[in-house]
């Protein structure tokens, strides 16, 4: 195996096992006691200590931000609407002031391959900081339960020592109220899910009235919350280690160019205390360790728990002031970076990658211009695909039309002439409430002497006031005189 890949992997490294050198630190494994798994599948329970720091706390902004973001977009209104709501009953999506309905379900295919993508991108320049940043799972287990944990339980240290000891009075009312507050935050985010589908005007109606009056929406309700408060007060990091496809991913996309947080084991090692001369760096206080909420040591090697979470920067950072040394001995940098190589920016893979990106913002653009406010159709009447009256043959359509905005609209409906057919549209205008549809009919008549074979016939549809036109097909179907189909 060539030594300069990153090695990603789950398998433990032997407890006894020598501390890394500096040249095979991307190939080490992480030791049985430095994961929250065990190599018989037992768990560690991870209890990672507080930090704080620059990255600590650009994170709490960040984790904010996106809570509330994720608490608002349902509250909002953009053109009467709010800015995201999925009407899934009703089939129709609200985002950001556009109305979709079932038939741009298509468009969908943009956003799911364009955010697959984006997170390929991200993760082969800047590694796994979605997982550690901007992911739901660590956005609300760090961000909301974690917190409360500490403070009611306190820090590590006191809640190990806690954990320890038999049952007092201090332990249950602490441990009761977390699971109490645990509850409740649950209940607030599934909450807080549902009114993405039933709106935040929809699910304050819904708090106040009696669950019978909605039984779906409760029992999803209830659903959600269980889910939630099992992942975020017991399940855990054990979600992003057995159950999320990403983090077994990764390796596929980044190479030694690619950011991550490494530990720089040419200036660690060999590690040991701060007075001794011929050691390195590392004074192996296991500061890193015991704040990394997946319970890993860095000082192994890349590893596949590890979350970009930049916890141990921070934590690293801290004791290097207390030393008066350099910061950054474990750092934000690729491993190329990490062992002093020259670093490349724009290599092939990020080449490849930028060029598909384009070349999918570019048809993802094209794909939603073709949105438009309102849907045509045109359909045959059910019944006979044509009607011979005395020498014509007739034709029965109707039109359907469905206003994808949020008031009442007027459509103008016309035809494209063809020699020898007559059209009759008996509503050449019609009124459409917002997110309704209307049928309009339409006859199109043509001597059967007239008739050679089937042929398209045109509609067009324009709302008034707008300029994007539909025109929608449909075949004319007869029989030539003399002869029956
Ligand atoms: S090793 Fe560092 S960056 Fe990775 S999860 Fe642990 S604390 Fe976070
Ligand atoms: S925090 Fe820094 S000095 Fe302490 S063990 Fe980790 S790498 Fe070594």
């Amino acid at each position: 195996m060539p030594t300069h890949l990153p090695v990603v992997t789950s398998q433990r490294r032997p407890p006894d096992a020598a501390p890394p050198s500096s040249t095979e630190t991307t190939l080490l494994q992480p030791t049985e006691q430095s994961s929250s798994l065990r190599s018989d599948g037992a768990r560690n329970y991870v209890h990672p200590a507080d930090v704080r720091g620059r990255f600590d706390k650009a994170r709490n902004i960040f984790f904010a931000v996106l809570v509330a973001i994720f608490a608002a977009l349902p509250w909002i209104n953009v053109d009467g609407r709010p800015a995201v709501l999925l009407n899934i009953e009703d089939r129709r999506f609200f985002l950001f002031g556009a109305t979709f309905n079932a038939q741009d379900i298509w468009l969908f295919f943009f956003v799911l391959t364009g955010f697959t993508f984006g997170l390929v991108y991200l993760t082969a320049v800047l590694g796994r900081v979605w997982c550690g940043w901007a992911c739901p799972q660590t956005v609300f287990l760090e961000g909301m339960f974690r917190r409360v944990e500490r403070w009611i339980e306190g820090s590590r240290e006191i809640r190990l020592r806690r954990n320890a000891g038999p049952w007092t009075v201090d332990k249950v009312w602490r441990k009761g109220l977390t699971q109490l507050v645990y509850v409740a935050l649950s209940m607030l985010l599934a909450h807080m899910m549902v009114a993405y589908f039933v709106g935040g005007k929809g699910i304050l109606t819904m708090v106040t009235r009696s669950p019978s009056e909605h039984p779906e929406t409760f029992l999803w309700s209830v659903g959600i919350t269980l889910v939630t408060y099992v992942n975020f007060s017991w399940f855990r990091e054990q979600f992003c280690l057995i159950v999320c496809p990403y983090g077994r991913l990764q390796s596929i996309f980044t190479d030694p160019d690619s950011y991550t947080v490494g530990y720089d084991a040419k200036r660690g090692e060999p590690r040991g205390k701060a007075k001794a001369k011929d050691k390195g760096a590392c004074v192996d206080c296991g500061r890193c360790v015991t704040v990394c909420p997946m319970g890993i040591d860095i000082r192994n090697g890349m590893q596949l728990d590890c979350t970009s979470c930049m916890g141990c920067i921070d934590a690293c950072d801290e004791i290097m002031d207390k030393l008066k040394r350099p910061r950054g001995l474990i750092r934000f940098d690729s491993l190329n970076g990490l062992q002093g190589n020259k670093k490349g920016i724009l290599r092939p893979r990020i080449v490849l990658y930028s060029t598909l990106l384009l070349v999918g913002a570019v048809v993802a653009t094209l794909a939603f211009r073709k949105h438009t406010d309102f849907e045509a159709n045109l359909l045959r009447l059910r019944g006979a695909p044509y009607v011979i009256e005395g020498p014509n043959l007739r034709n029965a359509f109707e039109i359907h039309v469905v206003n994808k905005r949020s008031g009442k609209e007027t459509f103008d409906i016309w035809f494209e002439p063809i020699q020898g057919a007559s059209f009759v549209v008996p509503l050449s205008k019609v009124d459409v409430e917002g997110l309704q549809g209307v049928r309009a009919p339409v006859f199109v008549t043509l001597a059967q002497s007239d008739f050679s074979g089937d042929f398209p016939v045109r509609i067009h549809v324009r709302r008034q006031g707008g300029s994007t036109e539909k025109i929608v097909v449909g075949m004319f179907l007869g029989a030539k005189a003399g002869s029956m189909r």
